[in-house]
């Protein structure tokens, strides 16, 4: 399970990185639909502030 804590700066990094567009960007607040999320573990490595906990 994957879960983007609060250190996030949103970026957008992980969005991009996401396969299957699990990451989206609203209300402010980068989250996970973890109903598509395959837990690849991309959007981990590719967070700049270590945000995502894989
Ligand atoms: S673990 Fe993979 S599939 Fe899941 S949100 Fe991250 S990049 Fe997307
Ligand atoms: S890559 Fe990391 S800091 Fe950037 S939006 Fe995603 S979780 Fe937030």
């Amino acid at each position: 399970m994957n879960v983007i804590m609060e250190k996030c700066k949103r970026c957008l990094v992980c969005i991009g990185v996401c396969p299957v567009q699990a990451i989206s960007d609203k209300d402010g607040k980068v989250s996970i639909d973890k109903s598509v999320c395959l837990e690849c573990g991309c959007c981990a490595s590719s967070c700049p502030n270590k945000a995502i906990e894989y």
